[in-house]
């Protein structure tokens, strides 16, 4: 029997911090079931962003091979201690995971692994972008987020949700919205209700890309929403009109369009185009 969440921190003397983004789940079949979303096995390493109380932890402990996990609050570490003194397969670090790293966190892992977190809403996009940029063993992601940013991870070319963050996704693999959330399962319950995103990473969907030359572009296609493509590559790349619709001409993209418009596929070919220009 779990003790309840309340009775727990207080008997640490624990008090949720909402700087951290300090919104725990409890429903253990809820935690099971974005477990079992995920796919975890016996033969799966997982990596936890943010264990807290370590409700997560548990359900992915019980699951997994091994669990990393990074909890930037160290007061939480009796708490996680007690609830985790049962798994000899769970490792804590308490430290801010972005301050970490990427060859540090992966060295810890050992082998390919599965991101798996209830994400701190505060600091959910910048993760989510890093681990997309940087690492180099991820299988995929099951994560928390808030609503409104699941939308915008799994949004359709051309529609008002799709953005930097979607094809930054789609550049790497897909993402699904897995599950909805309604905000009183956590405590205490955020403003907005959540949804749990699956990003599966697909390491041969785009060989020998320069990704770094693909963000410039898509990062530009986007500084200006309501702008066509052409104005906003003219401004970005200081290119004049007839070479950024040449670029644009060469892979067969209207020049009227504006960057939701275009799928990663696109983008990756419209890198080739611009950065040919701007060698010319
Ligand atoms: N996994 C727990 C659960 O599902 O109940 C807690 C999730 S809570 C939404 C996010 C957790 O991330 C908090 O415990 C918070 O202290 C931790 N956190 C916030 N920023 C962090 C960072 N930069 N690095 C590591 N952990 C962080």
């Amino acid at each position: 029997m779990e003790k309840p969440l309340k009775n727990l921190l207080h008997e640490h003397g624990f008090s949720l911090k909402k700087a951290y983004g300090q919104n725990f789940l409890t429903d253990r079949s809820l935690l099971d079931e974005i477990v079992s979303k995920a796919g975890v096995t016996k033969d799966d390493v997982v990596l936890e962003i943010g264990c807290g109380a370590g409700a997560l932890t548990t359900s992915l402990a019980r699951k997994a091979k091994k669990v990393l996990g990074y909890e930037i609050d160290v007061k939480l570490e009796p708490v996680l201690k007690e609830v985790l003194q049962e798994f000899d397969n769970v490792t804590v670090n308490f430290s801010d995971v972005m301050k970490n790293k990427m060859s540090d966190i992966e060295k810890k892992l050992g082998e390919k692994y599965f991101l798996v977190a209830n994400l701190p809403y505060y600091i959910t996009t910048p993760i989510v972008m890093r681990f997309l940029e940087e690492a180099k063993n991820i299988k995929g992601m099951i994560i928390m987020v808030q609503e409104e940013v699941a939308l915008r991870f799994a949004a359709k070319e051309g529609t008002a949700d799709y953005g930097a963050i979607t094809v930054g996704i789609n550049l790497r693999g897909s993402s699904e919205i897995v599950m909805r959330v309604p905000r009183d399962k956590f405590t205490p319950p955020p403003n907005v209700d959540s949804a749990v995103v699956k990003i599966t990473v697909d390491e041969d969907k785009f060989k020998a890309v320069d990704f770094q030359k693909v963000r410039n572009v898509v990062r530009v296609a986007f500084s200006s929403r309501r702008k066509m493509l052409v104005n906003n590559l003219m401004n970005g790349f200081k290119l004049p009109r007839v070479a950024a619709e040449e670029a644009l001409d060469r892979v067969g993209i209207e020049k009227t369009v504006r960057g939701e418009a275009l799928s990663a596929e696109d983008f990756v070919k419209l890198t080739d185009a611009v950065y040919e220009c701007l060698e010319a």
